[in-house]
């Protein structure tokens, strides 16, 4: 079953339409990262799923309901952590978490179990002021698991988190959704994202540009592979002859081959043929950051037939 299911979704603020004809769904247990340029529309479409805001045209459904109309029982199985996430800075972390969790009408001993699990349980009787961005972020996090939600929504959750802090918080987020939990989660860091999850939508100006799995984009997106080789670059490249778009390095001892993906294995082939010419060969195929980049509509790398 689809948690949630977006169809010709439109929300407009005055003449400027934020979201036009945006439409997809989500399956349970799945992680959904949702990318897009600053103002492209992923707040707003959080907002929508939510049901904090109603859309000016189209159907949202989550979790079987119209958001905008659904009840406490509804609320409960969501979870959300906002871009800007703001406390009362003179509770402490388990006031704090106490009050959410009887906004939400759960009982306290969900708090500690929770604050342990985003690693503040040391902190949980000193006031949120004294916290630091990062500690704040991880009670945000908290805060958004009170009741073990069907469907989680994450705005950016990653900012202001050090390194091995985020490498934890998606720990998290991989242990919730093997256990079912459904995720979205948005982000400008897409060298993150692809380490998380293969399940894409991209925001272009309030439009759906692309959606899938990654492997699917790809292939629809057919951008070049490319191969970087180490050895004899300039034999290489003569070997190579006017096939594929070709870049020797600053040294001469390397050479970066881009190829279409479907005639991959053949050029790995032919580099094979020229045996002791290659001592390393390395196969980068497009990241997110290359697939955001076409699909956002910039210009994206052109397969030229060079003979250089
Ligand atoms: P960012 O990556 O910068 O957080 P975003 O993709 O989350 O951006 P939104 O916050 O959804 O973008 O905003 C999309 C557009 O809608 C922006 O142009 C914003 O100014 C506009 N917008 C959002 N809320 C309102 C509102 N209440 N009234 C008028 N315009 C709004």
């Amino acid at each position: 079953m689809a948690v949630i299911a977006i169809e010709n979704v439109g929300k407009t603020y005055g003449a400027h339409a934020v979201l036009d004809g945006v439409s997809f769904s989500v399956p349970e247990g799945r992680c959904l990262a949702l990318i897009g340029h600053n103002g492209a529309g992923k707040t707003t479409l959080m907002k929508l799923i939510l049901g904090l805001i109603t859309p000016t045209c189209g159907k949202i459904t989550v979790l079987g309901c119209d958001p905008a109309r659904a009840g406490k029982e509804f609320r409960r199985a969501l979870g959300f952590l906002p871009e800007n996430v703001a406390f009362h800075d003179e509770l402490t972390g388990t006031d704090t978490l106490t009050f959410y969790a009887r906004l939400k009408g759960l009982g306290w001993p969900e708090v500690r179990p929770l604050l342990d699990r985003v690693g503040l349980l040391h902190a949980a009787e000193r006031r949120v002021k004294t916290y630091s961005k990062g500690m704040r972020q991880r009670l945000g996090l908290a805060q958004a698991l009170l009741g073990q939600p069907k469907l989680l929504l994450l705005d950016e959750p990653t900012t202001g988190l050090d390194p091995v802090s985020r490498q934890e918080f998606f720990g998290i987020i991989r242990d919730l959704t093997a256990g079912g939990t459904s995720v979205i989660l948005s982000s400008h860091i897409l060298t993150e994202l692809e380490a998380q999850t293969n399940f894409v939508a991209i925001l272009r100006e309030g439009q759906l540009a692309a959606f899938g799995d990654l492997d699917v984009l790809r292939a629809e997106a057919n951008l070049p592979v490319s191969v970087r080789i180490k050895g004899n670059a300039p034999a290489i490249a003569q070997g190579l002859n006017g096939s594929y778009h070709k870049v020797l390095g600053p040294d001469r001892g390397s050479i970066e081959v881009d190829c279409p993906a479907v005639q991959k294995m053949a050029l790995l082939r032919t580099l094979a043929d020229f045996g002791e010419l290659c001592s390393d060969i390395e196969v980068r195929v497009p990241s997110l950051d290359d697939l955001y980049l076409h699909y956002s509509g910039r210009p994206s790398v052109t397969i030229e037939e060079t003979g250089s």
